[in-house]
């Protein structure tokens, strides 16, 4: 029989702010429902819950400017997240020990098939097919902690076309980056290389081809791209 060849590409990194060397990317871990007035706009309690997560596969990240529209779905949605990087990792790490595993900070969209994810949720279903489709993770360059410090409050805006569709702050956050890193911690070993998507403020809406979208939290590299035709 013949054997295939492996036709593996390069594994998924992000530039670095100021630096030559880039950032591997391990996984892609999401938090749902982090900013109050998300939750609300999404039909649930804003209360304090415990947090829940969801994961993309590193092949989801994208670092390019032309984003392609994805295939099975009317309702593709912006999410406009910081996304935090880790330097390092480990497992059951205290709230206040959580800051020293950061390697740096990012924006980033947690792109969404809606109707699926929708569907997902009424059956029951994981959320991966309305989550973790490819190029549904773009993300820009990782500013250092060296250079950003620790990211605890700032705007955090989303604008499609020019227009302003999100605009919250950081310290909105249902959950503290620190806090959510440690609950994680106590259910599997964080990494280096990981990527934590910190959740998205109100305001979420639909996409279409030939959008353009800016992303910003202050004082990190803001994220550019453009909703493409898909191939
Ligand atoms: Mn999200």
């Amino acid at each position: 029989m013949p054997q295939p060849a492996l036709h593996l590409a390069p594994p998924p990194a992000l530039p670095i702010v100021g630096r030559a060397e880039v950032f591997p990317v391990g996984r892609i871990i999401c938090i749902g429902r982090n900013y109050a007035e998300h939750a609300v706009e999404m039909g649930h309690d804003p209360t304090r819950e415990p947090p829940f997560f969801f994961f993309k596969s590193a092949s989801c990240l994208c670092t390019d400017s032309a984003v392609p529209y994805p295939p099975q779905t009317s309702d593709l949605h912006y999410e406009v997240e910081m996304v935090v990087a880790l330097a390092s990792g480990g497992r059951d790490i205290a709230v206040d020990a959580a800051e020293d595993l950061i390697f740096g900070y990012g924006v980033g969209l947690d792109l969404t098939r809606r109707d699926l994810q929708a569907e997902a949720k009424k059956l029951g279903r994981p959320w991966e097919m309305g989550k973790a489709f490819d190029c549904s993770a773009p993300v820009g360059p990782i500013t250092p902690v060296e250079a950003c410090g620790h990211k605890r409050n700032g705007t955090i805006t989303l604008s499609v076309n020019d227009k302003v569709r999100q605009h919250g702050d950081l310290d909105q956050m249902i959950w503290s980056v620190p806090e959510m890193l440690s609950v994680l911690s106590h259910s599997f070993a964080l990494r280096a290389g990981d990527l934590i998507m910190t959740g998205t403020p109100s305001g979420v809406g639909r996409l279409d081809i030939g959008d353009t979208v800016s992303a910003h939290v202050d004082g990190l590299a803001e994220l550019h791209i453009t909703i493409v035709a898909g191939d």
